[in-house]
């Protein structure tokens, strides 16, 4: 999963790049409105973390473009404590939730998570495939309760498969959410990443669609 973090406090945007990056999640990060909203509007995110008060573009703005042009990725607005009218612009511009500074940093990742999860169409934090199960609060997988051992790539994409199961995702798909824009993008990667989750995994749950992509099922 890859999220966007638009934020012009240096330290802040570090702390909640490191937050992200630790829970499994692809970070870009932009410091002023206008870099942020050129992201959003040419990169596909899963989920944006979006500061309102930002340098040369406000985020209320970005957040009314990114709209109107039908950018619909679920937005995380980050308001100050005493701007109760921020909220409110936010809400109005199409944010789906908010945060009020300060903030612990397991809120923001609480609501992301939340916001994945809703924008995938699933109501509880624990992923099912099967026998197959994630945890996407812990980040643990199982198998009929025994746990994986996954590296983070191989976790990444177990996650992006299970928030689209019974969907045929593409290799392109998979390499525009998982990598952040300097990876080096080749698709064989991902085979290979594929492959080894197979086998950890165990069981026949990730089909490949000749020239299509993969499709987590099961049964
Ligand atoms: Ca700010």
């Amino acid at each position: 999963m890859r999220v966007l973090v638009v934020e012009d406090d240096g330290h802040l945007r570090g702390q909640l790049r490191e937050a992200l990056q630790g829970a499994g999640y692809v970070v870009d990060e932009a410091a002023d409105g206008e870099e942020g909203h050129f992201l959003g509007e040419t990169e596909p995110y899963d989920a944006v973390v979006l500061d309102v008060g930002l340098p040369v573009m406000d985020g209320i703005s970005v957040l009314e473009r990114w709209r109107r042009e039908q950018r619909n990725m679920p937005v995380l607005i980050l308001t100050a404590r005493d701007r109760w009218s921020d909220k409110v612009a936010g809400i109005d511009a199409g944010a789906d939730d908010y945060v009020t500074k300060p903030f612990h940093i397991e809120e923001v990742l609480a609501r992301v998570r939340a916001l994945i999860r809703r924008a995938a169409g699933h109501a509880s934090s624990e992923l099912e495939c099967g026998p197959l199960r994630l945890d996407t609060r812990t980040a643990r997988v199982s198998v009929d309760g025994t746990p994986l051992k996954l590296t983070s790539h191989e976790y990444r994409l177990l996650d992006y498969l299970m928030h689209h199961q019974d969907s045929v995702v593409s290799r392109s798909e998979l390499i525009e959410h998982l990598y952040d824009q300097d990876f080096d993008r080749d698709s064989n990667t991902i085979e290979v990443f594929v492959g080894r989750l197979r086998k950890k995994i165990g069981l026949d749950l990730i089909e490949t669609i000749r020239g299509q992509g993969y499709r987590l099922r099961h049964g």
